[in-house]
This record gives structure tokens, C-alpha cells and sequence, in this order.
């Protein structure tokens, strides 16, 4: 049944073929404003015949933009950023409406998603091929790169803008047709960037958005002319989506969750490792793949002096509205998303962990119905405990106490996960260490979140990513291209060759 809020809620539509397509499946998605809990709009959900329709008007345009020089693909890409710079604060404040994060943090996320519009710019450098002179008998010997076709990039709801970019960026730049299945709880900021393409001069049918669920994205697996897949999202559907994509052969890189640890040394600058926790953990409240959310420190006196430091530092920290200028961080994206992370917590106390800080009843003005939780910080978590094996998607963040650097690494690698991890401490001999031997994708040393910048590799390990792709940087060239080895020969002279050669030529 409809309120009278969904009725007055808008419909959202596809972006096909260079234009926005209603949807016509009339199955919808409730689009919230976290800080309010107000349905603000509906998402389309695509049906299979939808999605079928668009991967053909992606196919059909493919051709002409795999022709297209590089040099005018760049120029299509230079100008998308800057429009993403001229439109970044009305971006922004879209963001913050329908993600609930703060209207400064989402700035910061479009900044880092242009990194990877950035390093698109390479594009005719990253494509230049291999070329061998005289392999034999006058054959020159060189390999391209082609773009695959029409290729599919699903997203998930924590960074509206930045992951859409950073999955697609290069596989537009290098000539494919890109088909983005954003989040149906954030589709606003998806239809936006589409505007922007196509002032930014890139052909119809070359970018697309189809808004959908379960359905749109099997379609996807599921079509012949997709011939990469690149998912971010939680580890249970991005194990999934690797499976069902790669049984239908195609290129899969999937990335999922994450559960990422700051070790802090007994030689480190406590203070410096407090204000790094802070924001590194607590920020976007604690939705971010890449959040910190377990603080190990070694040595009972190391974890004396940083629990106390830190515990003072969150009971500070202000949870408020997305443009809300004093808040540290906004309300989490659902009702559901909030149960579940007071749960944990609730679960963690009757399992032994102790509370230093209770986040789950915020101090928020009474006409809020948003979805808010204050920051919670807990003690005397111990691996056994389902709190430290889960990800956990909201501001509860632990204190996992160790002896030795040893045991840290033990704990690290015996994870699910391998997002990111970072070390805090003065030693260069512990630093060399913990970067050799640690089992994660993407290390920090002395740095809050260790997110590689635009032109290096962004991906996790284990549980944290399946499949061989990275999300950005140079391997996204190999992944959204396939490689091609041409040998080929001319003679001086229109001269026939008189001896026919029936063995394998060995080019000595
Ligand atoms: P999610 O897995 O619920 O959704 C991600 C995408 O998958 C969405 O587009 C959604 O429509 C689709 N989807 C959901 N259920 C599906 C199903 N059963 N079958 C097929 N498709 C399905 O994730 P979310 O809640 O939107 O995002 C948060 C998660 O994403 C967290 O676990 C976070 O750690 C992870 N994440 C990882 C990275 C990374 O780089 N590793 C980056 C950002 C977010």
C-alpha cells in the first residue's frame, strides 16, 4: 500500500540509448532520505526485457565509438570532468540527500572519483601496444588492444558517485559500451553523471543506466553481448556474481566487504593514531568499505593510553543531518541497516565486550525520523566474537587488545577478509615486517585509509574480492580490453614464394 509521501514521491527512470526511459516493469524501489526517513523518490526495477533491449542499443552503438580516435575519446572524457567539477556542489548535496553522508564528505568522494576520470585521460598512452621488428623472413610481429563490446559495472549504495567512476571511467576511455546497474537505494546521483556524458559529446547508447534488483543484474550475467562484469558490493553477492558471470564466461572482477584493522605499536604517536582512528573509522558513518573498524593495539599499555585518548575523541563526535555543517558524519542508509548494527552490538555485550561509548540512542531533535546512530565504541572484543568475523556496516567500531606484532599479523591473516589494514608506529624494521607478511590488498603505514590513489591498483584479497580485475588503475586497461598479435609480412617484390614450407618454422 502507498502513503501519501510515495505518492508524492518522484519516479525515477533508465538512462537508454542517450535518453531517460521510463521504466516498464511498474516494479519500484523506495528511494529514502536517511536524514529525514522520507521516501523521496521510486526506482525503476528493470525486468529482463528491459535490460535485454538496452544491452542491444549499447551493442549497435558500440562500433562507431571502438572506432572513434583516442585522442577524441579523451577529449569526451576531459570535458565529463569538467563538468563534474563545475556541478560538484549541486552533486554533492544530491549525494548527501539520498545517502545520508554529509554534504562535505560527499564532495570529497567526487574528488577522489575524478582521480580515475583523471588517469582515463591516459587512455592513448595505457594503449599503445608491443612492436617487434624482424621476428623473421620480413615479418614484423605487434599486439593491440581492442575494447571487449558492451560491458556492465553494478554498484553499491556507500559511494554513489566515486565507485560509479572509478569501475567505469577506463572502460569508457579505452572504447567500450559501459551498461552501470547503480544501487537502487542511491539511483539519483547515477541519472545525474548520465546528464553529464552526454554534454560531455559521448555518443547515445555508449553509457547507460538500467535501475533494478536481483533481476536486472542476472539479466546481465545471464546476456551473451556482456562481456565483462565488474561488481562492487557485499561479499555474499559479489561471490555470487563471480560465479553465475564467469559459468557464462565472461571477465568478472567482484570486490566485497571488508573488515579493516589499525594496529597501533607501542612506539607509535598515540595521538596521531587516535585523530587518524577517528576519522578513518567513523567517517561516512562507517559505511566505506575501506573504514578502519578494528583498532589493535599491542601491549596492554599501548591499549591503556589509546582507549583512553580515543574514548573522549567519539563521545565529541556529532552525528547529524546530510547538511548539517557541525556533523561529524550522517545517519546510516536504511531502518533495517541500523537494526542490524545495533544487534551486533547488542550481541557483543552479551558475548563479554565491554562499552565505552553507546551510540545506539543519539541525541537527535525529536521531529527527526531519520536513521541515526550516534558512535558506539566497544573493549575486550575477542576474535571469537561474531562482532569481529562480521563486517559491520554502521558506526560501531572495536578494540581488539594483542601482545605482540606477531599476534596481529596471525589475527590479520586469518581474516576473511583482506580490504585494507594499516600500521601506526616509529619503527622502520616493524613497518617492513607487517607490509611483507600481512595477507591484505591495499596496506597503510601511518596513514589513516590506505585508498591507492587514481593511478594505482585498488583491490582487496580473500574474501574482499574474486576474481583477477582491479576496480581502478593501470590493470583496468588489461581487464576492459582483450589483446591481439598480429604477424604480418611484406615482400620487396610481388615475388611467389617457390618452396612451400610443411614444417614449423623456427625463425633461426
Ligand atoms: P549489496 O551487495 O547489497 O548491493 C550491491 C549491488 O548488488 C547493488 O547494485 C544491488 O542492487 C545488487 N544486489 C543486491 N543483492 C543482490 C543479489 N542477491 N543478486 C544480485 N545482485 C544483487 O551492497 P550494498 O549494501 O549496496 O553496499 C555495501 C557493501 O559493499 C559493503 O559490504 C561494502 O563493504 C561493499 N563495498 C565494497 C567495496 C570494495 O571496494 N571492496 C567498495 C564499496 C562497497
Amino acid at each position: 500500500m502507498t502513503t501519501n509521501i510515495e505518492t508524492a514521491a518522484k519516479t525515477l527512470t533508465h538512462f537508454i540509448g542517450g535518453e531517460m526511459k521510463e521504466g516498464q516493469s511498474e516494479r519500484f524501489a523506495k528511494v529514502y532520505n536517511p536524514s529525514t526517513g522520507e521516501v523521496t523518490a521510486l526506482c525503476p526495477l528493470a525486468s529482463e526485457a528491459e535490460v535485454n533491449e538496452a544491452v542491444e542499443i549499447a551493442n549497435k552503438a558500440f562500433p562507431a565509438w571502438k572506432k572513434t580516435s583516442v585522442a577524441k575519446r579523451a577529449e569526451v572524457i576531459f570535458n565529463f570532468r569538467n563538468l563534474l567539477l563545475q556541478e560538484i556542489n549541486q552533486l554533492a548535496n544530491m549525494i548527501g540527500l539520498e545517502s545520508g553522508k554529509t554534504v562535505s564528505d560527499a564532495k570529497g568522494e567526487i574528488l577522489r572519483g575524478i582521480e580515475s576520470v583523471d588517469f582515463a585521460l591516459n587512455a592513448p598512452h595505457l594503449l599503445k601496444g608491443e612492436y617487434s621488428v624482424n621476428v623473421g623472413g620480413k615479418i614484423n610481429s605487434y599486439s593491440i588492444k581492442q575494447p571487449l563490446g558492451v560491458v556492465a559495472a553494478i554498484s553499491p549504495f556507500n559511494f554513489p558517485v566515486m565507485v560509479p567512476l572509478a569501475m567505469t571511467s577506463m572502460a569508457v576511455a579505452v572504447g567500450n559500451a559501459v551498461i552501470l546497474k547503480p544501487s537502487e537505494r542511491v539511483p539519483n546521483s547515477a541519472l545525474f553523471i548520465s546528464d553529464l556524458w552526454k554534454k560531455a559529446g559521448l555518443p547515445d547508447g555508449i553509457w547507460t543506466i538500467i535501475n533494478g534488483d536481483k533481476e536486472a543484474v542476472d539479466a546481465l550475467l545471464h546476456h551473451p553481448k556482456v562481456y565483462a562484469i565488474s561488481f562492487v558490493g557485499s561479499t555474499r553477492v559479489a561471490e555470487y556474481v563471480y560465479h553465475e558471470g564467469t559459468r557464462h564466461n565472461k571477465r568478472v572482477a567482484a570486490f566485497g566487504g571488508g573488515k579493516n584493522h589499525m594496529v597501533i605499536m607501542p612506539d607509535a604517536d598515540i595521538d596521531q593514531a587516535v585523530t587518524s582512528f577517528l576519522g578513518a573509522a567513523y567517517g561516512s558513518a562507517s559505511q566505506r568499505c575501506m573504514a578502519i573498524s578494528v583498532a589493535m593495539p599491542v601491549g596492554q599499555k599501548t591499549a591503556e593510553a589509546f582507549v583512553e585518548k580515543l574514548k573522549t575523541r567519539v563521545e565529541q563526535l556529532k552525528v547529524g543531518a546530510y547538511n548539517d555543517e557541525e556533523a561529524d558524519f550522517g545517519a546510516v542508509i536504511t531502518q533495517e541497516s541500523k537494526d542490524a548494527v545495533i544487534r551486533s552490538i547488542n550481541e557483543s555485550l552479551s558475548e563479554g565486550a565491554q562499552l565505552c561509548v553507546d551510540g545506539r540512542n543519539p541525541e537527535i531533535s525529536e521531529t527527526d525520523k531519520g536513521f541515526y546512530l550516534g558512535p558506539t565504541l566497544l573493549d575486550g572484543v575477542t576474535p571469537e566474537m561474531k562482532i569481529y568475523r562480521d563486517e559491520v556496516f554502521g558506526p560501531a567500531r572495536i578494540v581488539v587488545r594483542v601482545d605482540s606484532l606477531d599476534e596481529a599479523i596471525q589475527l590479520i591473516n586469518d581474516h576473511e577478509y583482506g580490504n585494507g589494514v594499516t600500521i601506526f608506529t616509529d619503527n622502520g624494521a616493524a613497518a617492513r615486517k607487517f607490509t611483507e607478511e600481512i595477507e591484505v590488498g591495499m596496506v597503510g603505514v601511518n596513514v589513516p585509509i590506505p585508498i591507492p590513489v587514481g593511478y594505482h591498483n585498488f583491490g582487496g584479497w580473500k574474501g574482499s574480492k574474486f576474481g583477477d580485475g582491479h576496480m581502478f588503475g593501470p590493470d583496468t586497461v588489461r581487464f576492459f580490453t582483450k589483446s591481439k598479435t598480429i604477424s604480418e609480412r611484406w615482400n620487396d617484390s610481388k615475388q611467389v614464394e617457390s618452396k612451400t614450407e610443411f614444417s614449423f618454422p623456427s625463425n633461426q
